[in-house]
């Protein structure tokens, strides 16, 4: 009788075992949505913790901010010990600000990231969370529709295109870095340890099971956008060139066949001044096939510079950041 007791209470602890999740927010100069962030969380953990007896904490990443946003996080911390925070020596970037947030963030058996503008909606966390529960070891969130530009979203498409055609992975598109994954994930994503970083390219590489759960992605909720047109230029490179070879094939073949092209065109006008008495050098014409051959062969060397740069940043394999202090 009593041993049956026990079988039971045993089966029951494992059952109701409390598992940890830690939120991870990289922070550049966002003292406006701080705090609005943590007591909106506040209240997504409350419920977490009652429907999972899920345990969480939030860490946040000081990407080098000049305004007040340490300070937020040090009074956060302060005030609530399941908060923590890291502040980098500068500005690192987002990716790094991740990897930095990945790396020091306390043991868990869930991280969730999400930006710290309130666009990676806390109201989505709990559909990843029951997913992550039914067994998925990546858990992203998916925007159902996007209210971006049209020039904006034309331009994504062509980059989720050209990842898709170059990489053995197939990436989800539309998705930002707000996903949940498993330590298991956490630990092969951190093998991954090249200078330049496309966080969610490389967690989606990792090839772990995956689920998504559509949303609406909200505007900021205070404060500006951190990307211009120059940053999300070279974070799409970045992206591009890390994941796929692609362009530089399509050079080889490109410049293959226009060398086959400009061969036919030289023996065309050949034979054609050769024999008729009306070859008139056509100014215009020649001017617009060098200017052509000029163009695409500008545009081929930058392809090429493009890879080779981010060689000779993989190879100085520098730190990709220096910690100030952490709480
Ligand atoms: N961010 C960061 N370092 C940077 C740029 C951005 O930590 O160098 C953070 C930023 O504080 C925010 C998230 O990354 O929490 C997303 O940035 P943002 O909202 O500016 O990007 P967008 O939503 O416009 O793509
Ligand atoms: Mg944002």
């Amino acid at each position: 009788m009593e041993k049956d007791n026990i079988d039971i209470l045993e089966v029951k602890s494992t059952e109701s075992k409390e598992k940890s999740l830690c939120f991870i927010s990289p922070c550049l100069n966002e003292e406006e949505n701080l705090e609005v962030l943590y007591n909106r969380l506040t209240s997504v953990r409350n419920d977490l913790h009652k429907e999972h007896n899920l345990e969480s904490r939030i860490f946040f990443i000081d990407d080098g901010s000049t305004d007040q946003t340490w300070d937020i996080i040090q009074k956060l911390a302060k005030k609530d010990p399941t908060v923590q925070g890291l502040k980098l020596s500068r500005n690192f970037g987002k990716e790094n600000a991740l990897l930095a947030g990945y790396e020091n963030a306390p043991e868990s058996d869930f991280y969730l990231t999400l930006d710290a503008d309130l666009q990676d909606d806390p109201s989505v966390v709990g559909k990843l969370v029951s997913k992550a529960f039914e067994g998925y070891q990546i858990v992203y969130a998916q925007r159902a529709s996007r209210l971006d530009a049209a020039w904006y979203i034309f331009c994504t498409q062509i980059f989720y295109k050209i990842i898709q055609m170059g990489s053995k992975v197939k990436f989800p598109e539309n998705v930002s870095d707000f996903y949940l994954i498993t330590e298991k994930v956490r630990k092969a994503f951190l093998q991954m340890q090249e200078s330049v970083r496309y966080t969610r390219g490389l967690v989606f590489y990792t090839g772990f099971s995956r689920a998504g759960v559509q949303y609406n992605r909200p505007d900021r909720n205070a404060g500006t956008s951190k990307f211009n047109f120059v940053k999300l230029t070279i974070f799409m490179l970045d992206a591009v060139t890390s994941f796929t070879s692609l362009p530089v094939h399509l050079i080889s073949i490109a410049g293959l066949l226009l060398s086959i092209f400009s061969f036919i065109l030289g023996v065309f006008y050949v034979l054609f001044s050769l024999f008729t008495k009306n070859a008139i050098p056509g100014w215009a014409s020649m001017m617009s096939v060098s200017l052509f051959l000029g163009s695409v062969q500008i545009l081929m060397v930058g392809v090429l510079a493009e890879y080779i740069s981010r060689m000779s940043q993989e190879l100085k394999s520098r730190p990709k950041y220096f910690v100030d202090e952490k709480l």
